[in-house]
């Protein structure tokens, strides 16, 4: 079948998938991003002919021409988003369908054709249901699910590719922050920036990371654990982390947030803690923050909270900053009483130990 919106996939189990023993001593502390599951996902697309082959098949290498567009022109985009196992036994996902609609934006951004939001969430419930032996049972496990898409065709003149591969891997973490919260310090980075008007910031793409690898690289040298990013124009205003969204909270039960004018990506994370705070009856704001504000109302106490967030560590608290010229702490570099709150709110909706009043948790099993 070609062109629908609906693909029927073809299931071939793994012939020898890791034992339940071996996998019990990887789940024990799977840590992020290192442990996957014994299946992958993957869909081919071609000019012309439209999605086809559709299949869930042993995870394994795949193989790669030389020539493969994407090697060379980073043709990529890619989605992130978590399965969880409930007190009840049953297996949930969060917000599927807006990491499907933003896969079609990155997508639009990046020349590459549009899988239809069906298969994508299709393609999840197809790998979650063959892998659901590997989704972590403790408190704060969860299987990280990461589909993908690049330029597959064997060409290296420069023009959208005609032929691509959409691919999920699945990859089950352990507790983000082992041993409580705690608070990050960022570096605000003086040669660097992430994203500029008319770029490719919105769209969750490879490319917008590897750019940002050296900025990072300069944080961890300054003592830091994440970069922040200033807007490319004028070097004033904050962007955001390398792949978090950044708030602040204010004594006068305000929260702001950067607004989403195309050099930030559009979280998913950001977007239900907008909802969250709104309803716990701050006043939300998305507005530019400028570097030179954020330093004052931090000597003021104005300012008293920062936070960061998006799938991988939900909420991380920011407790300190760092630049050339100096440093200063935020909250005396403890983690906030409205961070913990929406981060535990959001936390509690996710798992299902919170009424999920906004329909954003999908059943899968
Ligand atoms: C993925 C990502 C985020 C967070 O998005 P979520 O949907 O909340 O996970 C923030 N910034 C960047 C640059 C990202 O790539």
């Amino acid at each position: 079948m070609s062109g629908g919106d609906k693909l029927d996939f073809e299931i071939r189990p793994n012939p020898a998938p890791v034992s339940a023993a071996d996998r019990a001593a990887l789940l024990a502390n799977p840590g992020f991003g290192r442990v996957f599951t014994d299946h992958m996902v993957t869909v081919r697309y071609a000019e012309g002919k439209g999605w086809y082959d559709a299949r869930v098949e042993a995870r394994g290498p795949i193989p790669m021409d030389p020539a493969s567009a994407v090697l060379h022109y980073a043709q990529e985009i890619f989605e992130g988003l978590k399965a969880y196992r409930t007190a009840d036994g049953g297996v949930t996902m969060f917000r599927p369908d807006a990491n499907a609609a933003r896969f079609v934006t990155s997508a639009q951004r990046m020349a590459m054709p549009e899988l239809p939001p069906e298969v994508f969430v299709d393609s999840l419930h197809k790998l979650i249901e063959i892998d659901q032996e590997w989704i972590p049972t403790g408190e704060d496990g969860s299987l990280y699910l990461r589909p993908f898409m690049f330029a597959s065709e064997v060409f290296l003149g420069v023009r959208p590719a005609n032929e691509y591969l959409y691919m999920v891997i699945a990859s089950p973490v352990g507790a983000y922050f082992t041993g409580g919260v705690k608070p990050v310090t960022v570096w605000v980075s003086p040669d660097y920036t992430r994203a500029a008007p008319g770029g490719t910031g919105a769209a969750k793409c490879g490319g917008n990371y590897a750019t940002s690898l050296a900025a990072q690289a300069e944080a961890i040298e300054a003592g830091c654990d994440q970069v922040v990013f200033l807007d490319a124009v004028e070097r004033r205003f904050v962007d955001e982390l390398g792949g978090m969204n950044v708030f602040f909270v204010y004594d006068d039960n305000t929260i702001v947030t950067p607004p989403l004018t195309g050099t930030i990506l559009p979280g998913i994370t950001r977007d239900a803690i907008l909802t969250l705070a709104g309803a716990a009856g701050h006043v939300v704001e998305e507005r530019p923050v400028s570097f030179a504000d954020w330093q004052a109302d931090a000597a003021s106490g104005r300012l008293r909270e920062v936070f960061a967030c998006g799938t991988a560590a939900v909420i991380t608290p920011i407790g300190g900053v760092r630049f050339p010229d100096g440093e200063f702490l935020i909250g005396g570099g403890e983690p906030g009483r409205v961070t913990m709150s929406l981060r535990e709110q959001l936390v509690n909706i996710q798992r299902g130990k919170a009424a999920d009043e906004y329909g954003w948790v999908q059943r899968v099993l």
